[in-house]
C-alpha cells in the first residue's frame, strides 16, 4: 500500500509541483495532445473544450484528498498481483474474485480503473451527456498518463525500497519541468483499438518492464555526479525550496535515452485512441449539438458532479 503522504511530504521538500503523479504541466499537456490528433468531428468538439480538457487534467489527483478510494486508481503494484502482468485477471470482477476488493484497492487498480473510465466513456457519448463526456476524458487522460509512468507500476514507487527516495518526481515531474519542450513531439494519427482492453494491459507490462532501468538509470547518474551538486534551490513563487540540480536532472535524462519522451507521447496516442474508440463503441454520435453549450457556466466546478456518475454497467 503506498504511502501518499510519503511522497507529498518529499513534494514539498524536494520535489515542488509533484502530485505523486506527472507534474501538473504534463498531465495538462497529454490532454492536449490527445485533442489535436482526433479526427472530425470529434477533432472540433474536443477543440472547442479544451480548455476544459486541460484544466481538469489533475482532478484525479484533487480528488485523493477528499476520497479515500481514489488513491488506488492511480496505480498498480505488480508485485503484488503475482510480478507477471500477464498473469494478472483483465476483468476487474475476476480479480476481484481472486484477490479481494480491499486488496485491489490497497495494491492499486489502475488497469481496471482505466477499462471503467472507457466504458464510461462510451455511456457518455451514448447519452449525449457534454458534461459527463467532458469529465470522464479528462479523468482518462490522467489515469492513462499515471499509467506509462513505470513508478506507478510498483511497489518501490518512490525508491523507498532501494535507497532512491525522490526518484517518483525526479522522473515524472522535474524531468518534464525541465524538458517539456523536448518532449513535444508529432504524434500518428489515431486509430481505432480493436484490442483496447488488451492494450491498456500491454501499457501498464512496458511501465513495469521499464523499472529496473528506471532505478539503474539513477544509480549511475548518483555515481557519475559529486554529492555536493546533487541538489540544487530554486525560487517558486515566493519560496526558495531545495530540489534536483540541473546537472542532476540533466546526467538522468541523458542516461533515458528518450525513455521519458516515449512514454509521454504514448500517453497522448493511447488517449486519443481510447476517445475514439470509446465513441465509435457509443455509434458514433453527433456531437454538433453539444458544441453549442458552455461548459463552464455549466459546470464551474467539475467536482460538483458525483463520483459515483463515473460507474458504468460493465
Ligand atoms: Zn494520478
Amino acid at each position: 500500500m503506498r504511502n501518499w503522504a510519503l511522497i507529498f511530504s518529499l513534494g514539498s521538500f524536494l520535489l515542488p509541483n509533484n502530485s505523486g503523479a506527472w507534474g501538473f504541466e504534463p498531465h495538462r499537456r497529454i490532454n492536449q495532445h490527445a485533442c489535436h490528433i482526433l479526427p472530425s468531428p470529434l477533432y472540433g468538439f474536443y477543440k472547442t473544450h479544451l480548455s476544459y480538457m486541460m484544466q481538469h487534467a489533475t482532478d484525479a489527483d484533487m480528488r485523493r484528498y477528499v476520497d479515500t478510494l481514489e488513491a488506488g486508481k492511480h496505480f498498480i503494484d505488480v508485485e503484488h498481483y503475482g510480478f507477471i502482468v500477464d498473469s494478472i485477471p483483465t476483468d476487474y470482477l475476476k480479480a476481484e474474485k481472486q484477490f479481494g476488493k480491499s486488496h485491489l484497492q490497497n495494491e492499486g487498480n489502475l488497469p481496471w480503473n482505466i477499462i471503467r473510465c472507457v466504458y464510461g466513456l462510451k455511456k457518455a457519448f451514448s447519452e449525449g451527456q457534454i458534461h459527463y463526456i467532458l469529465r470522464v476524458s479528462a479523468d482518462l487522460g490522467h489515469y492513462v498518463a499515471d499509467a506509462h509512468v513505470p513508478l506507478h507500476t510498483t511497489e518501490n514507487y518512490n525508491g523507498q525500497l532501494s535507497g532512491q527516495k525522490g526518484i517518483h518526481g525526479l522522473w515524472e515531474t522535474r524531468i518534464p519541468d525541465l524538458f517539456m519542450d523536448t518532449l513535444l513531439v508529432p504524434l500518428q494519427p489515431m486509430a481505432f483499438r480493436e484490442n483496447w482492453v488488451g492494450d491498456i494491459w500491454n501499457t501498464i507490462k512496458n511501465s513495469h518492464q521499464l523499472v529496473p532501468l528506471v532505478l539503474a538509470r539513477e544509480l549511475e547518474t548518483r555515481s557519475s555526479i559529486p554529492e555536493n551538486q546533487w541538489y540544487g534551490f530554486e525560487q517558486r513563487k515566493n519560496k526558495v525550496e531545495k530540489t534536483y540540480s540541473q546537472t542532476y536532472v540533466n546526467t538522468y535524462y541523458t542516461l533515458l535515452d528518450g525513455m521519458v519522451e516515449a512514454q509521454f507521447v504514448s500517453s497522448s496516442q493511447l488517449l486519443a485512441d481510447l476517445i475514439f474508440t470509446a465513441w465509435v463503441m457509443a455509434g458514433e454520435p453527433d456531437l454538433s449539438q453539444l458544441n453549442a453549450i458552455d461548459t463552464n457556466a455549466q459546470n464551474p466546478n467539475s467536482s460538483n458532479i458525483p463520483h459515483e456518475d463515473l460507474n458504468c454497467d460493465h
